[in-house]
């Protein structure tokens, strides 16, 4: 028996994406800005899948551009709004957003800190990893040094869903534009881009079943950007690059499929995530981080800390035990990290070193939940094991060489 429970990172393709795909390579897909039939025919693709995706989100098609993914698309924006918006008045060059966001934001908005000269503001967040309204109000009380405010849905690794149309509220009302990487809710929660006032939206394909390498921002009417990569002049010149119109259609279909049925699904989703959270909560040293089940909460999100565990050797041993799951954080250079979202949330490092990331899609069942319930209590055993005697290991290296350099 095995389970896939990294649906966060990435979800199967649903059916109708994959028939989309298939269809659309078998046909050869034409280029939709050529002028021949085939050609003509990839632009009705393009472009009546723009339209499905615009209407399942609450936009406009004009307020579609396609992009490659939600990194692409929180770059489009990001780079795109601070660089348009310094052009049109050069003192505008800061940028507010929580340290909570995902690396596509935190990462990009760093290397403008770096290579361009913008101001970066952060933002608190309390114990669940959500933003304090008030906070941002302070923030917004001298705007006028601000370009932009960059808020996400819901966050990629605790699930904590922010209070988006709240913060593009307060935003407009200081006359600053807000971007929204709504890349973990979109097919997920409901999301309605007029609805939520933001100017900017990031989404990504393959969270919601559709194909890697396709995504979208939705960009407000009104709303300049920079472009990032310059060419055909594609997407009103905003993106350029020879549309994918067999990811276009894929995207559509999958977005379409995850919204046919989204709050049942979510219903659904929430409850086997319960179950699964009762059972590892009953380990013993497990503490549940983010929002507590509820609208606060992405419905297919379950993140727990096991205290005396690194993350990683879990992953591992779960692995071995047929779980996929994911610590929620990035490894870099292969060195584990404690979590920036748990870190900003207070978490200590030893806290969030035991962190466990388990993400419900649409495909999952019972027994994957029944499988990761078998597995845990094992898994945390052998892993706390594992770092007491790493721990003694390393304590019995110290110890020598404090008693050589201290005198007692
Ligand atoms: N933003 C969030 C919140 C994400 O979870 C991810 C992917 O994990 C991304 C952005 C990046 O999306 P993509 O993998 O499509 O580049």
């Amino acid at each position: 028996m095995s389970a896939y429970l990294d649906h966060a990172s990435t979800t199967a393709l649903r059916p109708e994406a994959l028939e989309a795909l298939v269809a659309g390579s078998a046909r050869g897909a034409g280029n939709p800005s050529s002028l021949h039939s085939a050609g003509r025919r990839a632009r009705v693709a393009v472009e009546e899948s723009r339209e499905a995706l615009a209407a399942a989100l609450g936009a406009r098609p004009g307020e579609v551009v396609w992009t490659s993914g939600g990194t692409e698309s929180d770059n489009l924006a990001l780079q795109g709004l601070l660089r348009a918006r310094r052009a049109a008045d050069p003192a505008r060059r800061r940028v507010l957003l929580a340290a909570t966001e995902h690396h596509a934001v935190l990462d990009c908005v760093r290397w403008l800190e770096a290579h361009e000269g913008a101001l970066v503001t952060w933002l608190p967040v309390d114990g669940t990893g959500c933003l304090d309204p008030d906070a941002l109000e302070a923030a917004l009380r001298h705007p006028d040094d601000v370009a932009l405010v960059s808020l996400m849905w819901a966050n990629n690794e605790v699930g904590t869903v922010q209070p988006v149309a709240r913060a593009a509220e307060l935003a407009h009302a200081a006359g600053v534009p807000l971007h929204t990487d709504a890349v973990q809710a979109v097919g997920s929660l409901p999301v309605d881009f007029a609805a939520s006032g933001a100017d900017l939206l990031s989404l990504s394909a393959h969270k919601f079943g559709g194909p890697v390498g396709t995504g979208a921002l939705l960009v407000r009417r009104g709303t300049t950007l920079v472009p990032l990569v310059h060419g055909g002049g594609q997407e009103l010149g905003v993106r350029s690059g020879t549309l994918d119109a067999t990811g276009a259609r894929a995207t559509a279909a999958a977005l379409t499929a995850a919204l046919a049925h989204r709050p049942e699904e979510a219903a659904r989703l929430a409850a086997l995530r319960d179950r699964l959270l009762a059972g590892l909560l009953q380990v013993p040293g497990a503490t549940l981080r983010g929002a507590p089940p509820g609208p606060q909460r992405l419905p297919g999100n379950a993140h727990v800390t096991f205290e005396g565990c690194e993350g990683d050797s879990l992953t591992y041993l779960l692995d071995a035990a047929g779980v996929e799951c994911s610590t929620g954080s990035a490894c870099q250079a292969g060195v584990p990290r404690p979590s920036h979202v748990l870190l900003a949330m207070g978490l200590s490092a030893a806290e969030a070193a035991g962190a466990l990331r388990f993400s419900l899609g649409w495909d999952s069942t019972a027994d994957d939940v029944d499988t990761a319930l078998a597995a845990i209590g094992p898994a945390v055993e052998r892993a706390r094991r594992a770092t007491g005697s790493r721990s003694a290991r390393a304590r019995r290296r110290v110890r020598p060489a404090l008693g050589a350099g201290v005198s007692r």
